[in-house]
């Protein structure tokens, strides 16, 4: 990650020069659900971490039920500003289709080290979101990374992602999106619920 360079010329036993990630856990880390319909509907999870969104591709979308494990697709880390995107990527762009802000808050990773737990393939974190709360974990199998509810207070079998369809920072539906976007709004209304 960014700050391996960093560390590795520095032996933190003997200078007082800052780790990194002290200072960083001091300050609350944006989480944020994307919902994207482009060719195929997906949902986009995306925990802040070093500058940078770190990012799975979610093809069925997170599940408040622990018995179900959800395959997430390591995705290039975006800029911390995509956490704000809501609209309209042009087709026959790269994602071209609608986005919806699912949902949104902050994370707390549950073990001191990030770095080694992403390493690891087995990162244990708490969601402070609008819809989703908290204990998850990310960890990595042959065929790919999971993501997986916890069993706590927040565990549910209800299916959030139909109870819930709507944007978190606009309570706008995809197809609602897509109208004001001047997008594709036939595409965009398949990842809504069926009126
Ligand atoms: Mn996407």
């Amino acid at each position: 990650m960014s700050l391996d360079e960093y560390r590795r010329k520095r032996d933190f036993q003997i200078t007082t020069e800052p780790k990194g990630q002290r200072a960083r856990r001091t300050k609350k880390l944006i989480y944020v659900i994307q919902k994207h319909q482009a060719s195929h509907l997906h949902y986009d999870f995306r925990l802040e971490w070093n500058g940078v969104l770190l990012s799975w591709a979610v093809p069925k979308g997170p599940s408040t039920d622990p018995s179900v494990k959800r395959l997430a697709m390591k995705v290039e880390d975006h800029p911390i500003e995509y956490a704000n995107f809501e609209g309209v990527i042009p087709e026959g762009e790269y994602g071209g289709g609608t986005v919806m802000v699912w949902d949104r808050g902050t994370w707390e990773p549950e073990a001191p080290d990030v770095e080694e737990a992403l390493e690891r393939g087995d990162l244990k974190f708490t969601l402070h979101g609008k819809k989703l709360k908290g204990s998850w974990v990310l960890v990595r199998t042959a065929r790919g990374w999971l993501l997986i509810k916890h069993r706590d207070e927040y565990a549910s079998k209800e299916d959030v992602l139909t109870a819930q369809p709507r944007s978190a920072i606009s309570n706008r539906l995809l197809r609602e999106i897509a109208l004001i976007n001047h997008g594709n709004v036939e595409k965009a209304a398949k990842g809504d619920p069926a009126a």
